[in-house]
């Protein structure tokens, strides 16, 4: 299918939050672990999110409608940038949580976890934190051109357990475009419920 992918909305504050009624997937991950490489592969542009030369810098949501499906995929602002500032990042758990809390369109978030490396600590609390919501999780390995496939399939089954999930992450990558069309498939699966 011909999907576009098109940027409708930038929100900083809690207080710019609004409620659509369009169905929503919400895109979260570590600074760096490849999310705006990943919205420009799946809008086939190449500058449509910035490829961040200083991670931690987007602290915005990006909400892109993407059609002709009608749901928003909702890029939050990645976390654990190491020299961000404790005000910054509490200032972030708060507009994810509001964003996150009472919000019946929201369907499911995308968590986007390096296939480099082994389960990270804030991995771990958002997939728990999400678990806590009743938010289901669509794991997503990025950079999977780089790890060799058996180390790909150690780390899978690693979160399948973590996330006691039937289903094995996804192997992405915005390099060779691996896993392209299983994710939106999952996306817009998700969309739909
Ligand atoms: P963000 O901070 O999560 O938005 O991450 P970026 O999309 O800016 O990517 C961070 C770095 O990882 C950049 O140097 C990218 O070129 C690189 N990167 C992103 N996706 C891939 C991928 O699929 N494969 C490889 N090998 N590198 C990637």
């Amino acid at each position: 299918m011909n999907r576009t992918i098109e940027l409708v909305k930038t929100i900083y504050e809690i207080k710019q939050l609004e409620d659509f009624s369009e169905a929503q997937i919400a895109l979260a991950g570590r600074s760096n672990v490849g999310k705006s490489s990943l919205v420009n592969r799946l809008a086939g542009q190449k500058k449509l999110a910035k490829i961040s030369s200083k991670p931690g810098k987007t602290r915005s949501l990006n909400y892109y409608k993407v059609n002709p499906d009608g749901y928003f995929l909702v890029d939050l602002p990645g976390y654990g940038y190491a020299k961000c500032s404790k005000t910054e990042r509490a200032k972030w758990a708060k507009l994810i949580e509001a964003y996150m809390r009472d919000n019946p369109q929201l369907k499911a978030v995308a968590v986007l976890l390096d296939s480099r490396l082994s389960p990270q600590k804030l991995d771990l609390e958002l997939t728990s934190y999400l678990r806590s919501l009743g938010i289901p999780v669509i794991p997503v390995l990025t950079k999977a051109d780089k790890p060799k496939q058996r180390e790909l399939a150690k780390l899978q089954s690693q979160w399948q357990e973590i996330l006691q999930q039937d289903r094995a992450p996804v192997l992405f990558s915005s390099k060779t475009g691996k896993g392209e069309e299983k994710l939106w498939n999952l996306l817009c699966e998700f969309a739909q419920l």
